[in-house]
């Protein structure tokens, strides 16, 4: 792709490599391999609607670099995905992997299209199209891919199912994020919030801060929001305020979370158990507030855990929450994050905070692969652990360099990842240098 069809946010995803190359001297060969993905690949998805139509879905896979090991990252099923998007998304789990040491390269998946216009077996047919078409670039040892926006373990069983009956053979670790019943893991669900929230509880403690005097607004009410909202207020955070693409609501008094995603999601078998109609902006008895207004809330925390671009040129001069929490991919453009730290409010990076999801999914392709199947004590235990090691050495790093944490953290990945291409051999290991 050339860098003048590479949309926004993927020039934004890369621009900030430069100065991280820089400090730690990175090699010409490691930053020819990372300007541009190894692997684009574009598909047409044909599905019989149930009316009899046939209709054909853009779909894509982006490997951006498999160095390290498989490709690994979501599937993102949105009428307004696109390749870059889709590409600088791959580049992100590329960083995020390395940033807390897993096996994997960085890989992503979109379709062009609103689930919630299909019928629950047009979502099915469509699942199993894009497996089809992209079974032979996927597998357990070549690329694995799990849910992101609008996907979750209902598709993912689908895909895994469509890609063992090609295979004529079981092989559950070709994806993660599956229900329990067809080798999902204990934890999955709820790993990318609770994973976010294991950062800030090390965040508070390194500031002395105690979370029972900390109020919280999310903006993205979806599952990486509400599990991260229920682990946050289970340690005694106020969530104060929470938004979804409809609408937010918000209450000094703090927000009973499981009340609201339980009304947001009662009426889900509407449509065929796999999306929710409802909103948090129908629910009764609290504040209803813009979208826009949750992100400028005088509050302790603002976690970000809805899509990429929110907090932008534009509108960061108004944020006036202490702490922004990245738990969505790449919420904070890097204009945004230029303002946000000439006016003090630190930024918690997308790289480490959201990799809870991507520590279960590889504890899950584990499990896959060995047989031994673990308690959900034991897969929270160790995705605390890999995540409290690995934020204590970006929040060290940050520290003794005088540097972001998102540069910190960036550093630690991308030390990670250029070290593997420079041990394939670089330019000075063929000279003799
Ligand atoms: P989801 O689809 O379950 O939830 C997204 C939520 O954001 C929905 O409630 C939606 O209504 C809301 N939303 C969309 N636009 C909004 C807007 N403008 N204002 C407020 N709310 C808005 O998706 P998810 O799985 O929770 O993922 C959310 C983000 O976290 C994505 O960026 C995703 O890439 C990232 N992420 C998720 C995981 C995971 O395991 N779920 C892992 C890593 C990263």
């Amino acid at each position: 792709m050339s860098k003048t069809t590479a949309p926004k946010v993927l020039d934004d995803a890369r621009g900030r490599l430069e100065f991280i190359y820089e400090r730690l001297d990175v090699s010409e060969d490691a930053r020819q391999r990372l300007a541009q993905p190894q692997r684009v690949i574009e598909t047409a998805i044909p599905v019989r609607m149930d009316n009899g139509a046939l209709r054909v879905f853009q779909g894509w896979r982006v490997q951006y670099d498999t160095t390290r090991g498989p490709g690994k990252g979501g599937i993102r099923f949105h009428p307004d995905v696109n390749v870059g998007e889709v590409t600088a998304l791959s580049f992100w789990m590329a960083i995020k992997c390395a940033v807390v040491n897993l096996p994997y390269g960085g890989a992503k998946g979109g379709v062009k299209v609103d689930p919630k216009k299909l019928s629950r077996m047009e979502l099915e047919r469509l699942s199993r199209g894009y497996m089809r078409a992209m079974y032979d670039i996927l597998g357990p040892d070549m690329d694995i891919p799990a849910p992101d926006v609008n996907t979750n373990p209902t598709i993912m069983g689908w895909m895994a199912d469509e890609y063992s009956n090609i295979a004529r053979g079981q092989l559950p670790g070709v994806i993660t994020g599956k229900p329990l019943g067809l080798g999902g893991s204990e934890g999955r669900i709820a790993a990318t919030g609770d994973g976010a929230l294991q950062v800030l509880k090390i965040w508070s403690e390194r500031n002395n801060r105690d979370p029972s005097s900390m109020t919280v607004a999310i903006q993205g009410f979806g599952n990486a929001g509400y599990y991260f909202a229920c682990a946050a207020q289970k340690l005694g955070f106020k969530v104060v305020a929470v938004s979804d693409s409809k609408g937010a609501v918000y209450s000094d008094e703090g927000l009973d979370v499981h009340a609201i995603w339980e009304h947001k999601n009662r009426t889900k078998e509407l449509k065929g158990i796999v999306y929710s109609e409802k909103s948090v902006d129908d629910e009764k008895d609290v504040d209803h507030i813009d979208n826009d207004e949750l992100l400028t809330l005088d509050v302790d925390v603002l976690a970000l855990a809805a899509l990429e671009n929110q907090i932008t040129k534009d509108n960061a001069k108004d944020i006036q929450a202490g702490l922004v929490l990245e738990i969505a991919n790449g919420p904070v453009t890097s204009k945004a994050d230029e303002i946000l730290a000439d006016r003090g409010i630190p930024v918690l990076p997308d790289v480490l905070v959201n990799t809870g999801g991507v520590i279960v999914s590889y504890f899950e392709w584990i499990q896959n692969r060995t047989g031994d199947y673990w308690t959900a004590e034991v897969v929270g235990e160790r995705m605390r652990a890999r995540i409290a090691e690995e934020a204590a050495t970006c929040f060290d790093l940050a520290e003794n360099e005088n540097i972001s944490f998102r540069n910190a953290a960036y550093m630690q990945g991308i030390r990670r990842i250029t070290q593997a291409m420079d041990d394939r051999g670089n330019q000075g290991y063929f000279n003799g240098d």
